[in-house]
């Protein structure tokens, strides 16, 4: 699960973290007022959605008068971002941060992630960070300092140090020590699998503050995260999840045109992997679960098809507490009530799979039927190219 800027800001704070001045608002009134509340004569107006690369694209924007302050808010509140993160149709922007603007002298990238290939946590930091900091990882990724942590023991001094001595902050050694320390606790604690504080600036007047802040949370944790699930902004998110997560079915939706229907995570990976073999790409990743309802594979495929990229649909189920009747009886629902027109493609193997394929084939509708995932996989691309031929 992702955050906002601001919320993400809010929790670095709370662990004595230092943040600019400022606070998140809805309307060009309340811009203007938290910018009469905290001074100065520079301020930060930064359109608040999930994804980065908002600087680039004209999502952070200075402003050196109340006037100016308010036009950029407006023209922002309200509009749509469309950033290197969320592709061509953007994100509309509800809310933006009001802030006092810092005066920078550098700009650090510091993070943590949960490296699969060490299994730990490990920090990463450069002294060149900023809105360019993917290509120049890219280009130089000698510039890019780790330093992994042992879980057993946590992140030790010595290493806060080492990366200070990296970056060039020797002068400025126990506030940067403090600020990271901090931060892998709050890591810790907040059951997080990605945190990014980019830029962590060092002002003209030599102070470190942390200008911008990305968390991604462990979703598997959220039942123990109380005040962090209370963040989640369902706006930002696809809205097929979210129906998708209130009818107890997994599903992520992806780029390519075939829609997948199957049961257990894994056999739904194998099942995409086996339609890009067979040439074309998922739409999706669906899990059912286990004893999926008729009513459950009918909602499966509502939110599949939703989706207008998908052009095929692959029903894969290899049923152990799941039963192909409820299945079968479900696909046939599905295709009758919802007046289904792209081709559909069923493989049904497991229990009750004779009473199964007895129901898909006396409905008398198109399905076309399948023994095993590598024919259902290469009859669903074939469908897929005679749809688009
Ligand atoms: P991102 O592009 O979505 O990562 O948004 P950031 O919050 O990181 O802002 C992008 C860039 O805007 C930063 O790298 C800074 O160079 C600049 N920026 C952000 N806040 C301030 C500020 O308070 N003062 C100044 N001078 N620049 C800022
Ligand atoms: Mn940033």
């Amino acid at each position: 699960m992702n955050i906002h800027e601001y919320q993400a800001k809010e929790l670095l704070r709370q662990y004595g973290i230092p943040v600019p001045l400022g606070e998140v608002v809805y309307s060009v009134k309340a811009a203007a007022r938290v910018a009469e509340e905290i001074g100065g004569q520079r301020w930060v107006v930064k359109a608040q959605i999930h994804a980065g690369g908002r600087g680039k694209a004209g999502g952070v924007k200075l402003a050196n008068s109340m006037e100016r302050l308010a036009e950029l808010a407006d023209q922002m509140i309200g509009s749509r971002l469309a950033t290197e993160q969320t592709g061509p149709e953007g994100q509309r922007v509800q809310r933006v941060l009001v802030e006092r603007a810092a005066k920078i002298d550098r700009e650090i990238y510091l993070g943590f992630i949960v490296d699969r290939d060490s299994q730990r946590i490990v920090v990463i930091a450069t002294a060149e960070g900023g809105v360019d900091v993917e290509e120049m990882a890219r280009e130089h990724p000698e510039r890019i300092h780790k330093e992994v942590v042992d879980p057993a023991i946590g992140l030790l001094d010595f290493q806060c140090r080492k990366i200070a001595m990296a970056l060039g902050l020797q002068d400025r050694m126990s506030p940067f020590v403090r600020i990271l320390k901090r931060f892998y606790r709050c890591f810790r604690d907040k059951d997080m699998l990605l945190a990014e504080i980019n830029p962590l600036v060092e002002t003209e007047d030599g102070d470190l503050l942390a200008l911008d802040c990305k968390m991604v949370f462990d979703d598997n944790s959220l039942f123990r995260q109380g005040e962090i699930a209370e963040l989640r902004d369902f706006d930002e998110e696809d809205p097929k999840e979210v129906e998708a997560t209130g009818h107890g079915l997994n599903y992520i939706a992806l780029d390519g045109q075939v829609g997948c229907i199957v049961n257990g995570a894994g056999l739904a990976m194998a099942t995409m992997d086996a339609v890009v073999l067979h040439g074309a790409r998922p739409a999706n990743f669906l899990d059912v679960g286990g004893g999926a309802s008729p009513e459950k594979v009918a909602n499966a495929f509502r939110i599949v098809l939703k989706d207008p990229n998908v052009k095929a649909i692959l029903v894969n189920i290899f049923a152990g507490i799941n039963r192909c009747d409820w299945v079968a009886t479900g696909v046939v629902q599905a295709t009758r009530d919802q007046r289904i027109v792209v081709p559909i493609v069923v493989r049904l193997a497991g229990t009750n799979e004779v009473e199964g394929r007895r129901i898909l084939s006396e409905s008398g509708l198109d399905l076309i039927t399948a023994e095993d995932l590598d024919e259902a996989a290469a009859k669903a691309v074939a469908a897929l190219k005679a749809v688009e031929a």
